[in-house]
């Protein structure tokens, strides 16, 4: 797919004016008290492509918490070093159309979760991990997909989260109870809060988009770090299941693999092909950022990069 580079510009220019302005109507999370401190305002965009190319716009510097973009890493890891039916066989690939922390379905409708991109999923699918990946290796995994080594866990963030994460122990005992969880569910909850805590910028999440648009292989450097295989589920994963219970309607009128973080962060695994990274702190009611919602709205649009144009 070739894109005209200077509508390329344009668009994005467009997209960010209107992002800027969507923000306002935003807030960010408290429910995590030290997220309470990012600046509403604050708007960062950067596309990568194939090429090496960029655009970038605004905050892309600035360092952000990771938070549920995380569970794309968690899932890409896990399906390395376990595979696709271990991992499958304990956690599902539906959307469940419920709030990222629902409990609800996981009690009362099945014993695995319905999928990675939801925290009750994720913390299963880090149980895969707990006893069998160092951090260090996780870390090093994350640094290559987001091609950013000053990834480092934002300690503030992670005990931020430590202190108020009961709901995600309690999904973790729930998991445990039900004979599912794969680990220790304390060690298992605290890798998954390390793992949300992982400081990234909206330039390391076109990095990640990027890599997973190009079928796993960092184009810049050549590396293979997914296979093809499974950068096909992470990206139809992301699809049906990464914008929480927001991912149908993002389906419909943005149509582009992504996920999102309460940190206000976005990956967009893009045609091209392309990674779009975003960081918009103001989040919608369903915890996507508002202005980053709004902005790939209009470049998808634009540059016609639904999957189904
Ligand atoms: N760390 C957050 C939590 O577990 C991640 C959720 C999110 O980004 N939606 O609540």
């Amino acid at each position: 797919m070739t894109l005209d580079k200077e509508n390329v510009k344009r668009v994005f220019g467009e997209a960010y004016d209107i992002g800027l302005a969507a923000a306002s109507s935003g807030a960010v999370a408290d429910y995590i008290p030290e997220l309470a401190k990012a600046d509403p305002k604050a708007f960062g965009m950067y596309m990568l492509d194939k090429n090496g190319e960029s655009l970038s716009f605004g905050d892309v510097g600035v360092r952000f918490s990771a938070q549920s973009v995380s569970k794309v890493i968690v899932l890409a890891a896990a399906l390395k070093f376990k595979g696709f039916d271990e991992t499958f066989s304990h956690v599902m690939m539906e959307p469940s159309g419920d709030s990222f922390n629902s409990i609800l379905k996981l009690d009362t409708r099945s014993n695995l979760p319905f999928n990675p991109m939801i925290n009750a999923g994720a913390i299963q699918t880090v149980s895969l991990l707990t006893d069998e990946v160092s951090f260090a290796d996780l870390m090093d995994f994350a640094r290559k997909l987001c091609r950013d080594d000053g990834i480092t866990v934002d300690e503030r963030v992670f005990r931020s989260e430590f202190m108020t994460g009961d709901r995600n122990r309690a999904i973790g005992y729930l998991l445990k109870s039900k004979g599912v969880l794969q680990s220790d569910p304390k060690r298992t909850v605290d890798l998954y809060f390390r793992m949300c805590s992982l400081s990234v910028t909206a330039k390391s999440l076109a990095a990640l988009g990027l890599i997973l648009a190009n079928g796993g292989v960092d184009p810049i450097s050549g590396e293979r770090l997914v296979s093809e295989d499974h950068a096909r589920t992470i990206k139809s994963i992301m699809f049906t299941c990464g914008m929480y219970d927001y991912s149908g309607k993002y389906g419909v009128r943005v149509g582009v693999p992504s996920k999102s973080g309460v940190g206000g962060g976005l990956t967009c695994a893009a045609k091209g092909p392309m990674g779009i990274g975003f960081y918009g702190p103001a989040l919608d009611k369903f915890g996507n950022s508002k202005a980053a919602v709004k902005a790939m709205e209009h470049i998808s649009r634009e540059l016609k990069l639904h999957v189904f144009d």
